[in-house]
């Protein structure tokens, strides 16, 4: 029976079932295989599709259409045409083409671009993604498109990721086909939880730190922090709730299939988690999400915060992104398939250790941000360093390979591998070490390290590119080997394999002292800060492997790293500048006027014959904190500006780590200490104790 989610679900996006209904049966085959094989699509075609979109759009009540791209900041942009073309009568057409389905050029100029394209060839285009369906938000039509130059480089996230799954299932099935299967399609599937924050409108806008940056960048230690571990699951408040079911409705319309909402550790955390979909619809998704989460906590009094580290004292937010290989809808890293699939499943784990250990340089670079480095190593998050949780069972599995013990005795089988455990693998997956930042849980891996306000895309294309190397390599080998011995061959390269990549392999406590320890030992590495890990991405072997893969060229690679490399200074800057104006506007002169009125009111003691030493002594310590604060914001101001001028972004990024932030942090302590004992009714702005804890 239809109820009104089921009636609503999916209700403004043009899916499948629109198409099938909506679009002339041949143009909905050839548009099929165009989005599920990859084929390219013609005008004809595009054009009959622009129509039918356009008529549906127009039932239900759009003007505009935009082509939805997410440059190299990683979040969203648009920008609106209507669907008029007046006509000589003064009445108008609503008109839309296929070549404006297909491509649009938006004035690029203002985007990073890291140098990719000069400020005079400013033309940028915008081309069409039909493996991610179009939709429908307050009255615009929002083509899921790709933004690249004039001459073709990809100047946005999604066209690597992209690539990267064209990568991914090119080598998956020279893989599969080893095993005698052919597939339409292997693509990843992508399941993302994200974190976030929910703070009264009023405290937010009361913030300059907040608005400017999104995090708070002073604000002493709450009374309560998140000690008492009761806000984890725990009761939704009603304001909360309302919140929630209002996203979930607005999220369901746009078929984006958001299941699990509850609160986090923190307070005022919450996580909404979907479920999983191929990847970079999941991602498109993710950010819809992202946006309608801001907008829709405006309804409510309430700001959503998705910085990944809002509030000190208390956990950040992260984005866990769940991900598997999934062929023809088949999940390649499930391993409770049929015991003659086991070698395939070890084939496919095998290659994703292997990548994980050969680029964790990649994976760090690919989840660095200013506001993730609040994170990652601070006991809440995943340390900075990679390495893979596999779970007992599975554990004992590679053990078992990598000593050659368990499957020696069945070697007259040629498929059953003897490794009845893995049978088994799919009862253990509630143990659950969230300590860790690569996780296998059950049937995918979980990648734990992305930050909260981070765009997918980075992530999943290293990690799909890596594996596609693995998986070439495997297959490279194999197709030689004649097809009676693929088996032992197999057998054989999967042992090689995880002997030399067992060090990724950590099952243990993520979050104790012995563990970075023990992980150099390793040789593992521990990049802490964004500026340690940005270079990796620029080192030939890298630039090598994403142009082996299609990925991304030399130039590509080169101006992400400039563009990462500029916003983490950019940012670091903004944040500065905010810490020096709250102080010299809103914190001194607070404290200019309570030392005040307290010294007036001991002279005023005095004349009376009253001696206050409470009071003398608190004008003395304020006093003595206004100097501290004087002294710290003129020391951060000249660091700033000094880091600012410089030109090479290397030497600009280490001076912001080296030099600008521990002047911050500096600041930061003298403000602190100030809040703690200045009048309530004098502190500028909302502290933690109250944005944190309102009723
Ligand atoms: P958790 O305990 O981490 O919350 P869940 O099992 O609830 O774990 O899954 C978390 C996320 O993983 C969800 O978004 C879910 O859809 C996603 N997920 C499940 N299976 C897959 C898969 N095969 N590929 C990608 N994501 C998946
Ligand atoms: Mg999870």
């Amino acid at each position: 029976m239809a109820n009104k989610v089921s009636e609503e679900y999916g209700s403004l996006v043009f899916n499948d079932s629109v198409m099938q209904e909506r679009l002339p049966k041949p143009t909905y085959k050839e548009l099929s295989h165009v989005i599920k094989e990859g084929k390219t699509l013609d005008l004809d075609i595009a054009n009959e599709v622009a129509h039918a979109m356009k008529e549906w759009a127009l039932e239900k009540g759009a003007t505009h259409f935009t082509h939805w791209f997410q440059p190299l900041t990683g979040i969203t942009s648009e920008k609106h045409d209507s669907f008029i073309t007046p006509k000589a009568d003064g009445s108008t057409l609503m008109t839309f083409s296929g070549k404006e389905l297909i491509q649009g050029e938006p004035d690029a100029s203002s985007f990073p671009s890291g140098g990719l394209r000069a400020t005079f060839e400013a033309r940028g285009y915008t081309a069409w993604d039909p493996t991610s369906p179009a939709f429908i938000k307050d009255e615009v039509l929002c083509i899921p498109t790709a933004f690249i130059s004039y001459t073709g480089e990809a100047l946005d996230k999604k066209t690597p990721l992209l690539r990267s799954m064209v990568a991914l299932d090119k080598q998956s099935k020279r893989v599969l086909a080893l095993f005698g299967k052919t597939p339409t399609k292997v693509t990843t599937t992508i399941g993302p939880e994200q974190e976030y924050f929910l703070i009264k409108e009023e405290d937010f806008s009361a913030r300059p730190d907040l608005i400017l940056c999104g995090r708070t960048l002073f604000g002493c230690e709450p009374a309560k922090g998140q000690e008492l571990e009761e806000h984890y699951f725990g009761a939704i408040r009603p304001t909360v709730n309302e919140f929630m079911k209002e996203l979930d409705d607005e999220l369901w319309k746009l078929g984006v299939p958001a299941k699990t909402k509850h609160n986090e550790v923190a307070p005022c955390q919450h996580e909404l988690a979907p479920i999983f979909e191929e990847g970079s619809v999941a991602i498109d998704n993710n950010l819809l999400t992202m946006e309608k989460m801001k907008l829709i906590a405006s309804h409510h009094g309430l700001t959503c915060l998705e910085h990944e580290k809002p509030f000190d004292y208390v956990n950040g937010s992260g984005k866990h992104d769940n991900w598997s290989v999934s062929a023809d809808g088949k999940n390649l890293l499930d391993p409770s398939a049929t015991p003659e699939e086991n070698l395939q499943f070890l084939v496919f784990l095998t290659c994703v250790i292997a990548a994980v250990d050969n680029h964790q340089d990649l994976m760090r670079v690919s989840v660095a941000s200013a506001g993730n480095d609040h994170r990652l190593g601070a006991n809440e998050a995943p340390p900075a360093i990679i390495s893979i949780f596999l779970g007992d069972d599975l554990a004992a599995v590679v053990d078992a390979l990598i000593n050659g013990k368990a499957y020696a005795s069945h070697s007259r089988n040629k498929m059953d591998l003897g490794v009845p455990q893995l049978a088994d693998v799919t009862q253990d997956t509630t143990d659950r070490n969230r300590t860790s930042p690569f996780a296998f849980t059950g049937n995918k891996f979980e990648f734990r390290m992305c930050g909260s306000q981070q765009n997918l895309s980075d992530p999943n294309m290293v990690l799909n590119t890596a594996v596609s190397e693995m998986l070439d390599e495997f297959a490279t080998k194999l197709e030689k080997v004649k097809e009676c011995d693929r088996v032992s061959e197999s057998l054989a390269w999967i042992k090689k394999t995880l002997t030399a990549h067992q060090r990724i392999i950590f099952n243990g406590n993520g979050y104790s002292d012995e563990w970075p320890a023990e992980a150099a030992k390793r040789g593992l590495l521990n990049m802490r800060t964004t500026p340690d890990a940005l270079p990796c991405l620029i080192k030939k072997e890298n630039v090598d492997l994403f142009a082996k893969y299609g990925v991304l060229n030399e130039a590509e690679v080169n101006a992400r790293y400039v563009s990462k490399a500029e916003q983490y200074a950019k940012l670091l800057n903004i944040e500065a500048g905010t810490m020096v104006y709250m102080t010299r506007h809103m914190y001194l002169p607070a404290l200019f006027d309570y030392s005040g009125d307290i010294a007036t009111t001991v002279a005023t003691k005095a004349e009376i014959g009253v001696e206050a030493k409470a009071e003398k002594a608190l004008v003395a310590e304020l006093t003595a904190g206004i100097d501290t604060i004087s002294d710290a914001v003129a020391d951060l101001e000249s660091r700033n500006d000094e880091a600012k001028a410089i030109a090479d972004c290397k030497e600009q990024d280490d001076t912001y780590r080296d030099s600008v932030i521990p002047a911050m942090d500096h600041l930061r302590e003298a403000v602190d200490a100030m809040e703690k004992i200045c009048g309530h009714d004098y502190w500028p702005v909302p502290s933690y104790n109250k944005m944190l804890f309102y009723v």
